[in-house]
């Protein structure tokens, strides 16, 4: 099936073309479709569903998938959970890098004991008006005191799986795929596919 997917990064669309292999997932931008849209939710459910639903109406109807996602720190109450890809965008007045939001998150969590975090994945996928999904996953870690490894993307560098000896940025694209909270989210969406062919 040829799914939309909501969503400009291309390392998820990467990460999910592993797991959805019977399907061809196509971005917005290359149906010449504009998907941007406010993430004015306040969970990971509420802002996958507005990109769902804001891209299945643009798309007259298209099936769609969303996926909205975030680290979320235990010690800081959960965040920077939805706002992960804003993090201190505000405060620096322009679009920080990964490795500046890495290095923000680690000061933000200096002399904090307490490091266990979570990747959160939230998926909604809709194959047509009767016909809407929800998944939620998550991949459980503690956050390093500085960064390792080059794979992956965002906060892997500093996101260590105890269970593994390794950071997410360690990990091959299956081994993540195999653990994360992607990976889990997509099998879900996967299987709920299988039910429609
Ligand atoms: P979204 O595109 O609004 O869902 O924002 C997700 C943000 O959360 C990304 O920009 C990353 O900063 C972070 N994030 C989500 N999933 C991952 C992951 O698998 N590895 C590292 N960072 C992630």
């Amino acid at each position: 099936m040829k799914i939309l997917f909501a969503s400009g990064n291309s390392h998820k669309k990467d990460e999910l073309n592993k797991i959805l292999k019977n399907h061809e997932l196509i971005l917005p931008k290359d149906l010449g479709i504009d998907s941007d849209v406010d993430e004015t939710g306040s969970t990971y459910i509420e802002n996958a569903m507005i990109k769902a639903e804001t891209l299945f109406k643009v798309s007259n109807g298209l099936p769609v998938l969303s996926d909205d996602s975030g680290i979320s720190v235990e010690a800081l109450n959960g965040g920077p959970g939805i706002y992960s890809a804003r993090y201190g965008d505000k405060e620096a007045g322009r679009k920080l890098t990964s490795e500046e939001k890495n290095r923000l998150l680690l000061k933000n969590m200096n002399n904090i004991n307490n490091r266990n975090a979570s990747f959160i994945c939230s998926m909604v996928l809709i194959l047509d008006n009767n016909r809407k999904f929800i998944v939620q996953e998550s991949f459980e870690g503690v956050l390093t005191l500085e960064p390792y490894g080059n794979g992956g993307f965002g906060y892997d560098p500093i996101f260590f799986i105890p269970s593994l000896g390794k950071t997410a940025a360690e990990l091959s694209e299956d081994e993540k795929n195999l653990y994360s909270h992607r990976g889990k989210a997509g099998r879900v969406i996967d299987s709920i596919l299988s039910l429609y062919e």
